[in-house]
């Protein structure tokens, strides 16, 4: 399943399985005990109904954000 880390600066998560994922978005595809670990440390699920608490939304690109500049195109996000 897909997971965003919550520092979408992130580049490199180790899963509890002993994977290591690299992802150059901050959004990985995991597998779903390794999702499950990075969701309690504050990763979210990207896209759920395009829905995420709290956060921005590109007005370029889609992406979903935490922070008001896009980490994907640096556009500037929209508050949700
Ligand atoms: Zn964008």
């Amino acid at each position: 399943m897909r997971v965003a880390a919550p520092d979408g600066a992130v580049r490199e998560v180790d899963g509890v399985t002993g994977r290591r994922y690299r992802s150059s978005d901050g959004v990985y595809d995991m597998h779903p005990t390794d999702a499950a670990a990075l969701l309690k440390a504050g990763g979210f699920a990207p896209n759920l109904g395009g829905r995420s608490r709290g956060g921005y939304r590109c007005r370029s690109c889609g992406f979903a954000a935490f922070v008001k500049t896009c980490s994907r195109c640096g556009e500037t996000c929209e508050k949700e």
